[in-house]
């Protein structure tokens, strides 16, 4: 019984009939990483790489970034850890990467992926800062693109990853055009990871920093569960996993619907682990897949969480 209690406050992520859905960890910096062993996490889902380009002349060199990578796998032997390679642009600017102009729209802009077609040499060195810190490591390493909107710029950033040397190359999910062809990018890619932040802002052309639109930026909106769905399925058609690293995966009620519409991973902040943990673990794979569906059948993100919530009962 004590085993039982350790594992459902500590253990891995799965349903109450034992369906694995691996629970890990958004990290921003090496601070994170206490939070995220505290909560248990099995590994990261999401590291942000960004905190090491910020407040910098230049690119940090290649054995700075290989020793900050061997920290975060390093943390977790025998786990997995998903790095995203530099998301500049838009809400994550960086002063010494320009775009090729001036732009009125930065989120629409040269930013994320696109911002390694303008500054080829940035990608080189920390794929390669990767491949290093990967060496003799524990931990699994899986490597993915943030802001891929084609199956083209998959093949091109999974390319550049074998070249360099590392075994998985993924791509984030958060751009609609990248869901709507999401069995073509999952033929270019080893997995995929949904942004629910960044896809709920282009789906809805409603600004993420915009607090007056927060109601289009809701991830109940049955819209956004259309393309994790689609997305999903792709995925599983293709032999592909698919996480989510959205701030979604971190809301109990919405990490079932998301365990249910066939998502394989969900990765959060570290201090909501243990209450989606617990969720999972009160409710079948089966009633978690049939609240997706009645979610998916309503009009409004309003009826669509209180539609979960009637068929998830004991979660808010
Ligand atoms: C997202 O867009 O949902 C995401 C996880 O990435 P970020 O919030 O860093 O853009
Ligand atoms: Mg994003």
């Amino acid at each position: 019984a004590r085993q039982a209690a350790i594992a459902a406050v500590r253990g891995p992520g799965r349903t109450k009939d034992g369906h694995p859905v691996p629970l890990l960890a958004n990290v921003g910096g090496p601070e994170d990483l206490d939070r995220a062993l505290v909560n248990g996490a099995e590994g990261v889902g999401l590291y942000r790489t960004e905190f090491l380009f910020l407040d910098r002349a230049q690119a940090p060199a290649l054995e700075e970034q290989e020793d900050a990578y061997r920290a975060v796998l390093d943390a977790f032997p025998g786990g997995k850890v998903v790095v995203r390679t530099l998301d500049a642009g838009a809400d994550k600017p960086l002063a010494f990467l320009k775009t090729s102009a001036p732009e009125p729209n930065p989120a629409l802009g040269e930013r994320g992926l696109r911002m390694f077609k303008l500054h080829p040499e940035v990608m080189a060195v920390q794929l390669a800062a990767l491949a290093a810190a990967a060496q003799g490591s524990e931990a699994e390493l899986h490597v993915m693109a943030p802001m891929v909107a084609t199956a083209d710029e998959a093949r091109w950033f999974a390319a550049a990853c074998r070249a360099a040397g590392l075994p998985s190359a993924g791509v984030m999910i958060e751009v609609p055009a990248a869901a709507l062809r999401a069995d073509s990018l999952a033929q270019a890619a080893d997995f995929f990871s949904i942004g629910t932040n960044d896809l709920a802002q282009y789906t809805f052309a409603a600004d993420r920093q915009v607090g007056a639109l927060a109601g289009l930026q809701d991830p109940w909106q049955p819209a956004l569960l259309d393309l994790i769905a689609a997305t999903a399925t792709a995925a599983s058609d293709n032999g592909r996993p698919c996480g989510v690293c959205g701030e979604a995966a971190a809301d109990p009620l919405l990490a079932c619907v998301l365990a249910g519409l066939g998502v394989t991973s969900l990765s959060m902040g570290a201090t909501a682990l243990p209450a989606v943990r617990a969720a999972l673990a009160a409710h079948t794979l089966g009633e978690c897949e049939l609240a997706a569906q009645a979610a998916r059948g309503q009009q409004t993100a309003l009826h669509a969480k209180a539609a979960a919530r009637s068929n998830l009962p004991g979660l808010s």
